[in-house]
C-alpha cells in the first residue's frame, strides 16, 4: 500500500465518520470496555479506554483506521495487560462467515493470484507461480450471493438455537451484518455474562452439532428405544427427529445418511474462536470493515436486508486506480472487473473494496 493509497483510505474512511459518527453503536458501560483498531498500513493498537463515546469519536476521526474494535467483556481496568485487566464478565458473541459454509460457487470465484506477474488459477494455491516461478501467490476469497445468502441463514438457525433451546429472549439477541461476508450476533443475557472459555466452547459446539454423538450412535438409540424420536422433544432430539420424520417418506437412503443430512442441514457454522475468546476486541458496530469499506450494520428486519447494497456508504466520487489483478466482483448491485494490470475508474466505494485488499493502488 503506497503513502497515496493510504492517504486517500483515510480521507474516504474519515468523510464517513465525520458525517456518521451518530451511526456508531457504543456499548453500555463504556468505561469499562477495552478498545483497539488497526491503523492502514499498520499494526494493531489495543488496551485503549475512553471515558465517552464523544472521546471515542474524537479518537476514530483523528485515526480514521481501517478497523476499530471494542472488547464484549467490561474489566476494572481495560487499558491494563490482559492477565491484570480484572475481567467482570462478557457478552455472548458469535460470528459467522460465508468463508467456512462450504458452498459449490466457491470453486468459482475462490483463486489464487500472483502478487508479482497478476497470473491467477483455480484453487488450490501453488506454493510457486508457473508463470514467473516467483513464491509470491496468495488466495482470493470472493463472495457472491449464494455465499451471503448462506452466511444469513446460518445467523438465522444461531437466532432459531438460542431462542428455542437456550431460552433467550428475541429482544436481547442483536443481529449485525459484519462488513464483509458474514453476520455477528451480540447477545445481551446476563446468565451468559459470567461464563468462562469452556462453557462458551460447550455453546459453540451445541451449535455446530459437534457435542452430538456420531450417527450410527443416534440411529442405536432411535431403534433401541422402539419409538422414533419425536419432533416435539426438545434441543438436538426434536430437530433430528423433525427432519427425519419429514424427509422420511419415500427416502431410498440409509436411517444413518439421513440422521447425518439432518445435522448438516441444521447446525450453525459459528466460528468457535470468536466465541470462546473471553478477551476479544469485536468489530464495532458501525464502524467501516478494514478490507471492504463496508459498514458492520445493525440488520433490524433480515427479510428485507441487502448485504450487497445496505452496508455501502461510502461516495460515488470518481478516482482512478492502478489495479494489479481483480476478478469481476459486485457491490451495490453494480458489477465491476475483471481488471488485470490496467488503469480503471471507480466510484469510491467500488475503490476502496479493492484498495482495501492490496488488489490496486491509487493511480
Ligand atoms: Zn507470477
Ligand atoms: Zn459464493
Amino acid at each position: 500500500m503506497n503513502p497515496a493509497t493510504v492517504l486517500f483510505l483515510k480521507q474516504a474512511y474519515r468523510e464517513y465518520y465525520f458525517r456518521w459518527a451518530d451511526s456508531i453503536e457504543f456499548p453500555d458501560d463504556i468505561q469499562s470496555r477495552e478498545f483497539g483498531y488497526i491503523p492502514f498500513g499498520g499494526g494493531m493498537v489495543r488496551h485503549l479506554s475512553f471515558r465517552s463515546e464523544g472521546e471515542a469519536v474524537a479518537e476514530i476521526l483523528k485515526q480514521s483506521p481501517s478497523s476499530v474494535y471494542c472488547s464484549n467483556a467490561r474489566y476494572d481496568s481495560p487499558t491494563a495487560p490482559i492477565e491484570e485487566k480484572g475481567w467482570l464478565g462478557a457478552e455472548l458473541i458469535f460470528d459467522i462467515d460465508a468463508t467456512d459454509i462450504p458452498t459449490m460457487c466457491k470453486r468459482n470465484h475462490d483463486l489464487w493470484y500472483c502478487r508479482n506477474c497478476n497470473s491467477s488459477g483455480k484453487l488450490p494455491r501453488p506454493q510457486q507461480c508457473p508463470r514467473c516461478a516467483k513464491s509470491s501467490t496468495v488466495e482470493f476469497h470472493g463472495t457472491c450471493e449464494t455465499c451471503l445468502e448462506a452466511a444469513r441463514d446460518h445467523a438465522l438457525r444461531v437466532v432459531w438455537f438460542l431462542a428455542d433451546d437456550f431460552g433467550v429472549p428475541r429482544e436481547s439477541i442483536k443481529l449485525y451484518f459484519s462488513g464483509n461476508r458474514g453476520y455477528h450476533l451480540q447477545i445481551s443475557d446476563e446468565r451468559f455474562y459470567s461464563l468462562n472459555q469452556t462453557g462458551r466452547a460447550e455453546v459453540a459446539d451445541y451449535m455446530l452439532g459437534a457435542s452430538l454423538p456420531p450417527p450410527q450412535t443416534i440411529v442405536s438409540v432411535m431403534k433401541r428405544r422402539k419409538s422414533d424420536f419425536r419432533s416435539q422433544d426438545r434441543g438436538w432430539i426434536g430437530r433430528i427427529a423433525g427432519y427425519v420424520n419429514e424427509k422420511r417418506e419415500g427416502y431410498t437412503g440409509t436411517l444413518q445418511r439421513l440422521v447425518s443430512d439432518s445435522i448438516t442441514y441444521q447446525r450453525a457454522m459459528v466460528d468457535s474462536s470468536v466465541t470462546t475468546d473471553i478477551h476479544r476486541v469485536f468489530r464495532l458496530a458501525g464502524t467501516l470493515h478494514g478490507n471492504t469499506g463496508m459498514c458492520k450494520l445493525r440488520v433490524e428486519s433480515i427479510e428485507n436486508f441487502n448485504p450487497q447494497q445496505d452496508p455501502v456508504v461510502l461516495s460515488e466520487k470518481l478516482v482512478n486506480l492502478n489495479v494489479g489483478f481483480c476478478p469481476k466482483f459486485m457491490i451495490k448491485g453494480r458489477e465491476f472487473g475483471p481488471f488485470k494490470s490496467q488503469t480503471a475508474e471507480l466510484p469510491t466505494y467500488a475503490a476502496v473494496f479493492i484498495l482495501t485488499r492490496g488488489l490496486a493502488e491509487v493511480a
